[in-house]
């Protein structure tokens, strides 16, 4: 039961800016694998906010993210 769906959220239409996370609705922002936290960007075509399964376009995709083991960091208070 602890399994998220894995998805992904652009944080800009620029390269390797395209994270994997978890969105926290009450803040409207993403908590990405890689630790960025930031406002998603609404998808082109209509698509909505993120999208699951592989990204479309490797290229965009945040390094960090795509490397990192799936698990993300607890988003609770700093250690
Ligand atoms: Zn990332």
């Amino acid at each position: 039961m602890s399994e998220a769906p894995v998805t992904w959220y652009l944080r800009s239409i620029g390269d390797q800016d395209t994270h994997r996370g978890v969105l926290r609705p009450a803040e409207g922002t993403v908590t990405a694998a890689c630790g960025v936290t930031f406002v998603p960007r609404l998808l082109p075509f209509g698509r909505g906010l993120g999208f699951s399964g592989d990204p479309p376009d490797p290229g965009q995709v945040c390094p960090a993210c795509a490397d990192l083991p799936f698990g993300l960091p607890h988003p609770g208070p700093a250690r």
